[in-house]
């Protein structure tokens, strides 16, 4: 993580200047930089919460680690709020995401699940698929969202897809690099109705993407969207981008390929997994899409490989994960309108 600055509390609470020399580093950032805050005192954490609820700095990532010299604590700050969930609310649960798999062929340098070759593949598996497609049913899920990792690494992707697009609309998230051989024969085999491909194409010529992605990456996606239009699936472009600059290019390179607004999306660069810059988020900066792994499931699938992102293990009854869900979406509500009205009358 790419810190702005780094405080040393020692044994010291907020009553003890901490607080001061906090605001007074503050002042100094610009708005999404970071602060690390390091201590010795466990009884800093829940003033740092109460503090950051109140005034929408949010702490992004929590370690404790115990040596032989003693416990130390440290609270990395983002200054300001989240720029994320700015997409109009719908209930939660409605839609499910669906971590099939964790391994890939690439290696972002920006992938917020840390996927790779080398990543252990923690398939959520097909018979726990088709129990939370059976299950969805009975409750108001209405579309699935199916990522990795690459999906088109497992053989049974095609049986995965037809299960979950029997229930709901599924999208299936791909690189497209890998529409060769039997990997080309299970895309044939995809159902077309209910079902889009979302495909990870950054930039309007290879050279950012590629830089991120890997060498000759841009060509294959390309290739790829190219080859799943003309077998009649219906494809959506996501870019990841850093800059205003950069979502502007990639609008106006959607424009000229004449892509439907339906079939866009451009989110924020996020600072988790691989990457070191972008947006630094909190849960609390994002309204929770219920996520389903092999480890469990998580408050939203940009931090489907973090602790700070667990719910819980169990994955079913899906009914309880998805309340599991939204009970703890609603004690982070409850909890910042307590004390925001604490503030107010202060
Ligand atoms: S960002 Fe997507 S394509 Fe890149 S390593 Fe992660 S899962 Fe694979």
């Amino acid at each position: 993580m790419k810190l702005a600055r780094s405080l040393d509390a020692g044994p010291r609470g907020f009553a003890d200047g901490l607080l001061v020399e906090l605001v007074g580093a503050l002042r100094e950032m610009n708005d999404g930089e970071l602060v690390s805050l390091t201590s010795t005192r466990a009884a800093t954490g829940p003033e740092l919460l109460a503090w950051s609820k109140v005034t929408g700095h949010a702490i992004v990532t929590t370690t404790t680690t115990t040596t032989s010299s003693g416990v130390s604590h440290v609270w990395v700050v983002r200054k300001g709020e989240g720029v994320f969930g700015a997409e109009p609310s719908r209930p939660i649960g409605t839609r499910i995401w669906i971590y099939t798999n964790f391994d890939c062929n690439l290696r972002c340098d920006y992938c917020c699940v840390r996927s790779s070759p080398v990543a252990e593949r923690r398939a959520l598996g097909l018979a726990s698929i088709r129990r939370v497609a059976e299950e969805a049913r009975m409750l108001a899920v209405d579309g699935f969202y199916l990522t990795g990792g690459e999906p088109f690494l497992l053989v049974d992707i095609r049986e995965i897809v037809e299960t979950c697009a029997s229930v709901a609309e599924t999208t299936l998230l791909t690189n497209a690099m890998l529409f060769q051989g039997p990997r080309l024969e299970r895309l044939r085999a995809l159902p077309r109705d209910r079902v889009t491909l979302q495909v990870s194409v950054d930039s309007p010529t290879p050279a950012l993407h590629d830089l991120h992605r890997g060498a000759g990456s841009w060509k294959k996606a390309m290739a790829g969207v190219r080859l799943a239009r003309e077998l009649g699936f219906r494809v959506r472009l996501a870019a990841t981008v850093d800059t205003d600059e950069d979502e502007r290019s990639f609008r106006s390179f959607l424009d000229a390929e004449d892509v439907a607004e339906e079939d866009r999306v451009i989110r924020r660069l996020a600072q988790r997994g691989f990457a070191e810059g972008g947006v630094a988020l909190a849960r609390g900066d994002l309204v929770p899409e219920v996520t389903l792994t092999a480890n469990g499931v998580y408050w939203h699938p940009v931090g489907a490989d973090d602790q700070d992102f667990f719910i819980q293990r169990d994955l079913f009854p899906l009914a309880g994960a998805i309340a599991a869900v939204r009970e703890q979406w609603e004690r982070e509500r409850e909890h910042h309108d307590q004390l925001a009205s604490v503030f107010h009358c202060a």
